[in-house]
């Protein structure tokens, strides 16, 4: 009866956890979708308490207690600017947690592992190994505990090659000698190595990317767990998490015009020396009043608001939105335009702007919004920088050349909401602050926008 129980439960999990991927595909249900996974992890763990092999609860629910408080401290204290880091620490302790499972049964059951049982811990023990520390030094980076910029050294990718070959070397003997542990804690070690080599390279800028591709990673230990364990469950959503994962990462990729190969080995944020000569050569930036620019509004005809990550550490969508309202109501038509990689991680306006009560029907993704530019009167770039770089489409040697942009500086009159000269997260000089068309308005963007929603009711 209990096995029943647990495999019900095991298969209520895994419909859950593919509906609740399902729902994460659109704004309107990505919230549903959410509960829904949550839900199906509760039916997981249920089951898994269930398990007749459990001989005593008191560690499990010392560990459920102390996780669950961490878990709910982080969710609540932790900045959603800070999300990228927060899964990364995530994505470490995850596989960190499918490395000692595969070492544990490495060191209980080592002598008598078949070439199955053996493959899946080895893949476990390698794939958990390696997400741990490529993980834990992608959170450094974006926290800022190291530099974030890409630490090369000559012969690195030669390297690195010859590190994953040991390693996966390693591994392979284990399948056909499982007796061999001298091979097991070498190729444990090699890995762990590995982790930190393969994101020294890459810089902060990328981070999202390899985030996602350490979360494949970890969900694929997950998966070859669930083989070590037998346990279905694990199978199921390792496999999703490492699927989905990897998915994310490859429309990230395509989003910024890059390939895999390019973000992994490509050193990416090191500023060429072309594009360092370009910086500081670009002419003086337009600074517009708040008045000025309050009578534009309020006289326009179509106005698109163009959210980015500055308009994320501000906190300025609710304001946005009710400037979008009080513009409204003076018969302008007003716009969202979204860009598939604006902020720190993927849909991050959707979610900001949702949280905001800004209508779905106002949001326009990047291949329908880029046509209606030459008709809109003013674009008002809310702490966007990268994503509105023309040089992506109109210099060949820009390091983001290629990358789609919304190409706001077509039309009428521009906008920008900044603090300053700060750059984007590439790093580089943007163009389009020193067109003719485009018009600087200095300060925090929450409080510039405060100030103009004043402004305009004067108007
Ligand atoms: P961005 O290029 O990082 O630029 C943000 C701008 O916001 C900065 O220039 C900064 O200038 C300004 N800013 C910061 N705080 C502000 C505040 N409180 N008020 C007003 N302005 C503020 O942002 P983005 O245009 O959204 O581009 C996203 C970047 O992240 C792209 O390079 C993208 O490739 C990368 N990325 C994103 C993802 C993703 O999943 N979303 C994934 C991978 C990579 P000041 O300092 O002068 O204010």
């Amino acid at each position: 009866m209990t096995t029943y129980l647990i495999e019900f439960s095991y298969l209520a999990a895994s419909i859950l956890f593919i509906l609740g991927l399902k729902g994460l595909s659109h704004p309107e249900t990505a919230r549903r979708g959410m509960h829904l996974a949550e839900l199906g992890m509760l039916m997981a763990v249920i089951g898994t308490l269930m398990h007749h092999e459990i001989v005593s609860y008191e560690w499990i629910i010392a560990g459920l207690l102390i996780g669950s408080t961490i878990g709910a401290m982080m969710a609540i204290w932790v900045p959603m600017t800070a999300m990228p880091q927060r899964t990364a620490l995530s994505h470490a302790f995850g596989a960190f947690a499918a490395a000692l499972v595969g070492i544990a049964e490495y060191y209980r059951h080592g002598s008598e592992l078949g070439q199955f049982k053996m493959s899946a811990i080895g893949l476990e023990v390698m794939l958990g190994a390696l997400t741990t520390t490529g993980s834990l030094l992608a959170f450094a980076k974006l926290q800022g505990l190291v530099r974030g910029t890409p630490m090369t050294y000559r012969g690195q990718n030669v390297f690195n090659m010859t590190l994953l070959a040991a390693t996966v070397g390693c591994f392979v003997y284990l399948i056909f000698v499982p007796t061999a542990a001298p091979f097991f804690y070498v190729m444990m070690g090699l890995a762990f190595l590995f982790g930190i080599m393969l994101v020294m390279p890459i810089g902060a800028a990328d981070m999202p990317v390899v985030m996602s591709l350490l979360n494949s990673y970890a969900g694929l230990a997950a998966a070859a767990t669930g083989f070590a364990l037998s346990n279905n469950v694990l199978i199921i959503a390792g496999t999703l998490d490492g699927f989905s994962g990897f998915i994310l990462s490859v429309l990230m990729c395509r989003a910024m015009n890059r390939s895999m190969t390019n973000v992994l080995f490509g050193a990416f944020g090191s500023a060429s020396p072309e594009a360092e000569a370009l910086d500081g050569q670009q002419g003086t930036m337009r600074e517009v009043g708040l008045e000025d620019v309050a009578v534009q509004l309020a006289y326009a005809n179509q106005v698109v608001f163009v959210p980015g990550y500055g308009m994320a550490t501000a906190q300025a969508q609710h304001i946005v939105r009710e400037l979008a309202a009080i513009l409204e109501k003076k018969g302008v038509s007003v716009k969202y335009a979204i860009h598939p990689v604006a902020g720190r991680m993927p849909g991050h306006m959707n979610v900001l702007l949702a949280e905001a009560n800004v209508p779905y029907s106002s949001l326009y993704e990047l291949e329908q919004i880029n046509p209606e530019f030459s008709s809109t009167d003013v674009a008002i770039v809310i702490g966007a920088n990268d994503v509105v770089n023309p040089d992506a489409r109109d210099n060949p040697k820009s390091p983001i050349a290629g990358m789609p942009i919304l190409e706001v500086d077509r039309a009428r009159s521009v906008v920008v909401l900044k603090r300053g000269k700060g750059k984007g997260f590439a790093g580089i000089e943007n163009p389009l602050f020193f067109k003719p068309v485009t018009g600087m308005l200095y300060g925090d963007a929450k409080d510039s926008l405060t100030k103009l929603v004043q402004a305009v009711q004067h108007v």
